[in-house]
């Protein structure tokens, strides 16, 4: 019970929410277990004044050693995806629900494992941190695991993908798939990654029309 109580961010997370405070704030958190493992915290990277927000799970392997958010493969796909949807990734504010990569070893290999409810919402403090600075219009839930942290255990992609919806940290919420779940899916590849394509091509429409009426 005691280390339930425990478990959470915010005593590491700098009242003043600005990102550079934030920033070199973030590799001090003990909020979790999940800094023992990892190479390095990995916090969130795009424009201050974004306005899109997009909110992975956790680092993957090759994040998790350069440091950096969606710098390997999904984070690739995801760089592809955003230029044929005439989305600038350059503008966008990319980060992740869990700021610690968790894995299991596999002999050399690192297999991603996923983060738990109470890891989850350990380091919602950050993310809500990131929210608060940044103000943007439009969050983007790439997977189930960002989209259950900031809409709800009970929210499902399968049912719910591509809808918006208003949100206490922006003025709309959505969520498609993550990249990596199509990077999962070989034999159906090019049909997931049209369907994504085409879920940030109504990503950058609806900010568009966010922007018209601002
Ligand atoms: S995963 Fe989040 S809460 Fe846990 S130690 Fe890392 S930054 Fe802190």
């Amino acid at each position: 019970m005691a280390r339930d109580l425990k478990t959470t961010a915010a005593p590491w997370v700098p009242e003043a929410h600005k990102l550079p405070l934030l920033r070199e704030a973030a590799p001090s958190c003990r909020g979790c277990d999940l800094y023992q493992h990892a190479t390095q915290v990995v916090f969130g990277e795009g424009p201050s004044d974004a306005k899109v927000v997009m909110v992975g799970e956790q680092p993957g392997d090759e994040e998790d050693r350069k440091g950096h958010p969606f710098v390997g493969p999904a984070g690739r796909l995801l760089s592809r995806a955003m230029h044929d949807a005439s989305l600038d990734r350059e503008k966008v504010y990319v980060t992740n629900a869990v700021k610690h990569f968790k894995f299991l070893e596999r002999g050399k290999r690192r297999i991603h494992a996923k983060p738990s409810g109470m890891e989850i919402s350990a380091c919602k403090p950050w993310l809500e941190a990131e929210l608060d600075a940044i103000e943007p219009e439009l969050i983007v839930c790439l997977g189930a695991t960002a989209a259950q942290s900031l809409m709800g255990g009970t929210f499902r992609i399968t049912a719910q993908r591509g809808k918006f919806f208003p949100h206490p940290w922006a003025k709309q919420i959505v969520a498609t798939i993550h990249p990596s779940a199509i990077l999962r899916m070989p034999e159906r590849y090019d049909e997931e990654y049209a369907l994504f394509v085409k879920d940030l091509e109504l990503i950058a429409a609806h900010l568009r029309e966010l922007e018209r009426a601002s």
